[in-house]
């Protein structure tokens, strides 16, 4: 029996074949997981349309809003458990593990409380008719999500999804099973019907293309890298079904010389160094103006050398990568980079066995290289310098990815100007918000990817318009 399988049904489900776990602090092997084959991947999906069909998409808002926040009691009840393993897994300190959990439980309460209020309109079209329109849901919603913040992404995508009345079938990353698992059986304990939560176990290109190649499947949300986003986008274009992007980011923090330095250096550290820089809204590009630049960068050196580093469980500031893949890419990326090593650029002394990185900071750097252009996914932060306001809006604007941005100024004009011309997602200005808030609109301009999740928006999302005209 693998340690970690597949929960399908209200019941866990081997598979004959599985992968190890590792844990990226130590490199050590930590546990089993199932590879769900074609008949698991088929057996989830069935299950769940069978759910669907079968109550949950003619439950009541009520009966699905009592749920959904009992759910979210039972995530912060067992949050401790919940937030080691996800520690052990990632290998992201138990602190951030732990606000992961919150923030979980927290897409559950926050759509069991949003759904009660999410109705259709009527629409005054002329005395003799009576029109209105209906939320329904899509059916199927398969989800595949990235090992950056396990539990998060869950949350926002199948809170949403079981809100308003589909059923759903997760995939989550390789290197992060467990939490998912565990949560499935929460949503049982909780007094969901089996069938309407499921959770497949296995590698990528094997069952995550088996769920999202799944003729079954009528809507599918992902959140990764561009380049299997873009095979997804294709393969539900293929079968005409919608689908939610959310591709990662170059987030820029525009720093003019009127800012609060001290505040913005606090709020940048932070929004690369968080989660090891494993952050699809991490802040990893700094623009600053020129008569400002040494000043900013020098606050900066000083909090990424004060930064503590330790094993996940050991609940410092910084923990390693994901995995030694991982840990690769990012050290591939500084090593080709041209520009100005102010700190950082090494495995950190004494942390060789796992899969850590010190904090980065290179200055100097040309806004068109690689470097300055793509998602390193690491406690790497890149700066560059401006003259004028236009320059600093081209430079913001120049990479492929626009998921979220900030404006650091005391000017309220500048501030308007920007917001508006700035390409992202979510704007903050003098402020910044990695991650974007439960509440708040969420996902990307450009090759950030399409669809938005979080906030009440989502529950568009999630469902279809249906508009009945009736002749009176
Ligand atoms: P990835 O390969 O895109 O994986 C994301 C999810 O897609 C995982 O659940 C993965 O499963 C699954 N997957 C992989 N290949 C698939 C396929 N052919 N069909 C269906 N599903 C598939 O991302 P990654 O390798 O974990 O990370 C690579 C890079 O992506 C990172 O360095 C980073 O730049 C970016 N990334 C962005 C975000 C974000 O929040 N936007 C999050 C994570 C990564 P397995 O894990 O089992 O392979
Ligand atoms: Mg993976």
């Amino acid at each position: 029996m693998s340690d970690v399988t597949s929960f399908i049904n209200g019941l866990s489900v081997d598979s004959d074949e599985s992968y190890n776990n590792i844990d990226p602090s130590t490199g050590a092997i930590i546990g089993t997981v199932a590879k769900a084959d074609a008949e698991l991947v088929d057996l989830a999906v069935r299950t769940a349309r069978t759910a669907f069909d079968g109550g949950w998409r003619e439950s009541s808002p009520e009966v699905r809003s009592t749920l959904l926040c009992r759910l979210a009691d039972l995530i912060d009840a067992n949050r401790e458990e919940l937030a080691v393993m996800e520690s052990e897994d990632t290998g992201k300190p138990l602190t951030q593990a732990r606000t992961d959990a919150t923030v979980c439980a927290r897409y559950f309460r926050f759509y069991g409380h949003t759904i009660e209020a999410f109705y259709g309109i009527t629409i005054p079209l002329t005395p003799d008719f009576h029109v209105y329109t209906r939320r329904e849901p899509h059916g199927v919603a398969g989800a595949i999500i990235a090992w950056n913040y396990p539990m998060q992404l869950l949350g926002r995508a199948v809170a949403p999804a079981l809100a308003t009345g589909n059923c759903s079938v997760l995939k989550p990353a390789d290197e992060t099973p467990r939490s998912a698992v565990r949560i499935a059986e929460l949503a049982i304990e909780a007094g969901f019907a089996p069938g309407v939560f499921n959770v497949i176990t296995g590698l990528g290109p094997e069952t995550g293309q088996l769920l999202s190649e799944h003729p079954g499947i009528d809507h599918l949300g992902f959140v990764g890298s561009t380049e299997v986003g873009k095979r997804i986008a294709a393969q539900a274009a293929e079968r005409v079904i919608p689908v939610v992007l959310e591709l990662g980011g170059k987030s820029p923090h525009i720093v003019f010389a009127d800012a609060d330095l001290e505040q913005a250096a606090l709020f940048i550290t932070k929004g690369i160094l968080q989660n090891a820089g494993q952050t699809c809204s991490a802040g990893s590009r700094l623009i600053v103006h020129k008569d400002v630049k040494d000043e900013l960068l020098e606050l900066l050196v000083a909090k990424f050398e004060a930064v503590t580093i330790g094993a996940g469980g050991d609940d410092k500031d910084l923990g390693p990568l994901v995995s030694v893949k991982q840990q690769n890419r990012v050290r591939t990326f500084v090593d080709e980079a041209e520009g100005t090593i102010l700190t950082g650029g090494t495995v950190p002394a004494g942390f060789e066995a796992g899969a850590f990185y010190s904090p980065t900071l290179i200055a100097d750097v040309d806004p068109a290289s690689k470097i300055a252009q793509q998602e390193v996914f690491g406690p790497v932060l890149v700066a560059m310098e401006f003259e004028t306001e236009e320059e600093a809006v081209a430079m913001a604007n120049s990479t492929d990815y626009a998921l979220m941005a900030a404006i650091w100024t005391r000017d309220v004009s500048r501030v308007h100007r920007l917001a508006a011309k700035v390409e992202a997602g979510q704007v903050y200005v003098n402020a910044y918000g990695a991650g974007g808030g439960v509440e708040l609109p969420f996902g990307g301009f450009k090759k950030s990817g399409y669809g938005r999740e979080k906030g009440y928006e989502a529950l568009a999302g999630y469902t279809q318009t249906k508009t009945v005209a009736i002749k009176l």
